[in-house]
């Protein structure tokens, strides 16, 4: 037997965006346990927003896990908090009554930005550095110093050691802000992973004293950039059927839709979607070939392909909750017939 450390992660209560907690047991397995293995864990619901002081134990039911190469015999255990008896979804349990679809899949692209002393990592301890332009894939100590490429290699390779499917890095616009992308099959298996990365961001951050900045706009109203999450989608019948007519209509539910898809892309969005700097207008809904200032940007791939193939929905910003964003673009999804379903509903 041995004894194998688990850390069992969770999304907090608090609003409008959950904080990660973790805590960890040591428990006894043959070998790296199967998910059926993980027993249930209770704790303190009135430290995180989840309960009253009075009846305050809430429980963690372990939904996905990953082995942890920072930790000898570690493993990280995502989790849904569960009312005590254990089996009913506490309110701030989103996960457990989203939309999934393992022929949907989401690419996520998760924007930050590394924060020093309370301003971006490479900012002067007043005023600005030199404005943005250089350093959006840039490369050189002048455009992203020398410890955030460490962080970002480090974050990388233990996200594959956790069998995360990250799928790349790049130094963003502003300077200290950087991105990953994280691409999943379902939209549980994908917003998993990619707050397991997050996770794993944060952790690592620690022993370079340097947080992350997830808010879409942490620079306020200059032309420094936000942060998104954009969200690349496909489904079975994008990929395979398409065609011009369902395309419209589709987009046509997404504009229909609108405000319930803003209202899950994360807080503040107005300060980010401002029309300006490669953003849609947050009260108006386009889409455009190749645009990247448009609510839905249509890859040239997707056109040339007969319409087939998948979108990127640029609105999703960095503090937005991948379980609901994948959810809502499902739900939209759904609600237009695809042609074979308009046939035989005739
Ligand atoms: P850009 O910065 O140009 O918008 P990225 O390369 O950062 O693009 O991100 C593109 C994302 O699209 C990747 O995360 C990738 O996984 C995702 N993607 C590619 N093909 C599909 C698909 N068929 N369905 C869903 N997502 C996809
Ligand atoms: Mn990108
Ligand atoms: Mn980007
Ligand atoms: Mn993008």
């Amino acid at each position: 037997m041995t004894k194998y450390k688990l850390e069992y992660l969770w999304l907090d209560g608090y609003t409008p965006v959950p904080n990660l907690r973790g805590k960890t047991q040591i428990k006894e397995f043959d070998g790296f346990p199967t998910l059926e293995q993980l027993p249930l864990w209770g704790f303190d619901g009135s430290s995180t927003m989840q309960a009253e002081g009075g009846s305050s134990d809430c429980m963690l039911k372990p939904v996905r896990h990953f082995p942890d190469s920072t930790r000898k015999n570690g493993v990280l255990v995502m989790c849904e908090v569960m009312m005590p008896d254990g089996v009913t979804p506490h309110a701030s349990n989103k996960r457990a009554t989203i939309l999934d679809d393992d022929g949907a899949w989401f690419g996520f692209e998760q924007e930050y930005f590394f924060y020093k002393d309370g301003r971006p990592l490479g900012f002067p301890a007043s005023g600005y550095p030199a404005p943005q332009g250089p350093y959006y894939c840039g490369v050189g100590y002048k455009e992203v110093g020398s410890i955030a490429r460490k962080i970002v290699e480090e974050h990388l390779d233990l996200c594959l050691d956790a069998g995360i499917n990250h799928e790349g890095i790049n130094a963003e616009v502003a300077k200290g802000q950087w991105e990953f992308q994280i691409f999943g099959k379902g939209s549980k298996k994908a917003a998993d992973e990619m707050w397991v990365a997050r996770y794993i961001l944060q952790r690592l951050c620690e022993k370079y004293e340097i947080d992350i900045e997830y808010h879409c706009k942490p620079l306020g109203a200059t032309d420094w950039n936000g942060s998104g999450m954009h969200a690349n989608f496909s489904t079975e019948h994008l990929r395979t059927v398409g065609g011009k007519a369902y395309f419209e209509a589709l987009m046509a539910a997404f504009k229909e839709n609108l405000d319930d898809h803003i209202a899950v892309y994360g807080p503040d969005n107005h300060m980010r979607l401002t029309g300006k700097h490669e953003t849609a207008a947050i009260d108006q809904f386009s889409y455009g070939i190749a645009d990247r200032g448009a609510s839905i940007r249509v890859p040239h791939s997707f056109v040339n392909n007969e319409y087939k193939g998948y979108l990127e929905d640029r609105r999703p910003n960095s503090q937005g909750d991948p379980y609901q964003i994948a959810s809502q673009i499902l739900k939209t999804v759904a609600s237009v017939p695809t042609s074979e379903e308009a046939k035989a509903a005739a």
